[in-house]
């Protein structure tokens, strides 16, 4: 832990005065540098909060004015501008090139044991290199993402690289620079460290991969097709706000290299000797390092059992593994171990088992979405992988199919790890029939038969044609949705057979529906049709978000519908919208603002609305009034007797100042609001060092006008 509790709440008191403060201007320079350097310990502080401890206390608002404040400083003093500074991870230009660059030591690979067995002769072969009986063992998570090497030069960060080749890497610093999980400065010199050359994994979260493709698929953007791919490309990018975009953390977990002033290795200090340890002090500077991840091992069955457990519960952790490693404790008798040239002695990867499988490729057929796009999806024959069988796989694009070189008949890899939905990984050449031909993607829309197009800047082919069925039906199975209407006892297959029928055509139909009708379909009576007709009713009073993603704007999904919607009174503002006007909200970029545009200022997308109010459909926008956003990303919780004011009147003034309250203490939990003879809710909060626990007149404090 970088900061303790007492320092904590210091620099909590520090931040809220600074943020009091940042409309403050004419400094002179002893001013200046003293403001300077409380907001940038304060933004460490909050970047460490955030991007290491994953328990963020400051609202975006309040970040950004320290953040502007501090650059306006900066700006009017450059002289006390340092590399350190949080403005400096944001380049000004775009990278070129990623010059190769040495690494201190060769990153080597490590040998891979797949066993109880191989684990078992690991540590023989370790004892009878350092002809010691019992060897410490520190086991961690093995991360599947892609390695870093970073170089601190008298506490600053001068350098950040790709694995490459292991001894040479590509020169990757300044999209480094925009991972706030990587310090641009730390106190090596209090360890005796001149210069260190630390390994990390760069990895995405598997909530924030799975978000960054719905926003993708949303923009018409290619899928991403998993965290490690991902995470790889995003390092080499040249426009370094991309590494922002896709949500990279780095993992540290090695220094592989120390020395001093003078150059001398400083591993053989007292402070340095253990590897367990030396990534606990990684932690101690700020870093992201593995914590209740990691293990110290006394003996390799404990090995084992560490193993095990991590391998059952693999699935729930937020990042992808797919093993473990297992090091040799001691920096002394790692290097009495060696390496060969391939891979070091003192460590070993433990692989988990793998969840890839082969299966044929019997067909590919083609689904038209609810835009027109054509997604290609493969049909295979079913296979158990990842804990479900599979039998359709989306191939999402033409690319993918051309990249990989799949060809109908040949036996592919599929894989499923995590929550990551099934995937082809490769194509098994070695098994591919002689007479296999190159895959020809189809030229006309599988429903209507019109001639498909592909938008040169966009990943997928479209049927255009307006009047396409597939389409129109794929509009009303989305408006009923989970996503968007949620309409009760109105899924896909009821859509689709009241489509067949003729009852429906457009989405206003829906509230036109002929229940007569419905009841000469087979398997529908009275009860059923009630039941279907209540839902629809109830659907008339959802949220004006649900009804903004369920009409189909292009580029529009759930996210962006709740940022349109925010400003809004009524849905038919957007009949009057400019582009300037969609452009100035948060979330809302040129693409979808000029989707947007197309969609309202359309006639026969109009009466759509009109239609759907005169059947009487919310089109208010009913928001809660703020009264401030003084709470704005706090969450609270209240316990004990209030005296001052009421549960219900508490949560008004929660919510009307922005704030949210929760259940249960958690590090989730911003504030806990104590009354008189609290109890274990208290107890719990006072063991989780963020928590701030306040009375009822603190709490009155922060919403004063
Ligand atoms: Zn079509």
């Amino acid at each position: 832990m970088k900061y303790n509790a007492e320092i904590k709440q210091q620099l909590l008191l520090l931040s809220a005065q600074l943020i009091e403060q940042v409309g403050h201007v004419n400094y002179n320079q002893d001013e200046a540098r003293d403001v300077i350097d409380d907001i940038k310990k304060v933004m460490h502080f909050h970047d460490w909060l955030y991007y290491v401890e994953a328990l963020p206390v400051i609202n975006d608002f309040d970040y950004d004015r320290l953040f502007k404040k501090l650059k306006t400083l900066e700006t009017s003093f450059p002289e006390l501008c340092t590399p350190d500074s949080p403005t400096q991870r944001v380049a000004k230009t775009l990278t070129e090139d990623f010059p190769s660059v040495e690494h201190s030591v060769p990153m080597l690979s490590l040998e891979n044991s797949y066993d109880e067995n191989d684990l078992n002769d690991f540590d023989k072969r370790v004892k009878a290199l350092t002809g010691i009986a019992t060897i410490e063992y520190c086991v961690e998570p093995k991360f599947d993402g892609s390695s870093i090497a970073i170089i601190y030069e008298n506490d600053l960060l001068v350098r950040a690289a790709t694995r490459g080749d292991g001894t040479q890497g590509d020169e990757i610093t300044t999209n480094a620079k925009r991972m706030k999980s990587i310090p641009l400065g730390a106190k090596f010199s209090d360890f005796g460290i001149y210069r260190v050359e630390l390994r990390g994994e760069v990895v995405i979260n598997k909530k924030t991969f799975a978000k960054i493709n719905e926003k993708r698929e949303e923009e018409g953007l290619q899928i991403l097709q998993n965290p490690r791919n991902s995470a790889a490309g995003a390092l080499r990018v040249k426009d370094s706000a991309e590494v922002e975009k896709r949500g990279l953390e780095a993992f540290m977990y090695q220094m592989a290299y120390a020395v001093n002033k003078d150059g001398n290795d400083v591993f053989n200090t007292d402070k340095l000797s253990e590897h367990f340890e030396n990534i606990n002090n990684l932690g101690k500077l700020g870093f992201k390092i593995p914590q209740q991840e990691k293990k110290m091992c006394k003996s390799i069955a404990e090995v084992h059992n560490f193993i095990q457990s991590w391998e059952e519960k693999r699935d729930d952790y937020e990042y992808e593994i797919d093993g473990m490693v297992i090091k040799v404790n001691s920096i002394n008798l790692q290097k009495e171990c060696g390496a060969t040239s391939h891979h070091p002695r003192w460590a070993i990867a433990f692989k988990f088992k793998a969840r890839e499988v082969e299966t044929e490729l019997l067909d590919v057929e083609y689904q038209v979405g609810r835009t027109g796009a054509i997604t290609p999806v493969a049909k295979v024959k079913p296979v158990f992988v990842g804990g479900v069988t599979v039998s359709s796989i989306s191939l999402h694009n033409e690319d993918i199919i051309r990249e990989k070189d799949i060809r109908l008949n040949d036996i592919v890899v599929v894989q499923r790890a995590g929550d990551v939905i099934p995937y082809i990984d490769r194509v098994v050449i070695a098994k591919r029939k002689s007479d296999a031909q190159p895959f020809i993607f189809t030229k006309v829309c599988p429903s209507c038969n019109q001639p498909i197009v592909k938008p040169e800047e966009e990943a997928v082919y479209r049927c255009i044609n307006a009047a396409c069925e597939a389409q129109a039906e794929e509009r009303l199975i989305h408006f009923a949705s989970k996503e968007a209407m949620d309409i009760d006892g109105f899924g896909r297959e009821t859509v689709s057979a009241f489509y067949a029928a003729g009852l429906l055509r457009t989405i206003p139909d829906i509230y036109k529906l002929d229940f007569s009708a419905v009841g000469q379909l087979e398997g529908w009576k009275e009860k059923s049709i009630n039941k279907l007709r209540d839902g629809i009713d109830k659907s008339k009073k959802q949220p004006l978000w649900r009804l903004v993603n369920g009409i189909g704007v292009r580029h529009i999904g759930t996210q962006t519908a709740k940022d349109l919607v925010k400003t809004l009174n009524n849905l038919k503002e957007l009949f009057e919208a400019t582009p300037e006007s969609l452009q100035s909200i948060d979330g809302i970029g040129p693409k979808v603002a000029s989707s947007v545009l197309e969609y309202f200022h359309n006639e026969s997308n109009r009466q759509i609305i009109i239609a759907l109010e005169e059947s009487g459909l919310n089109l208010k926008n009913q928001k809660t009034e703020l009264q401030s956003a003084k709470l704005a990303n706090l969450t609270f919780l209240f316990t004990g007797s209030l005296t001052k004011f009421t549960r219900d009147k508490a949560k008004e003034l929660v919510e009307s100042n922005g704030g949210k309250l929760i259940g249960s203490v958690s590090k989730n939990l911003s504030y806990l609001v104590a009354g008189e003879n609290a109890g274990s809710k208290l107890d719990k909060a006072k063991e989780i060092a963020t928590v701030q626990i306040i009375d009822e007149d603190a709490f009155l404090k922060m919403i004063e006008a």
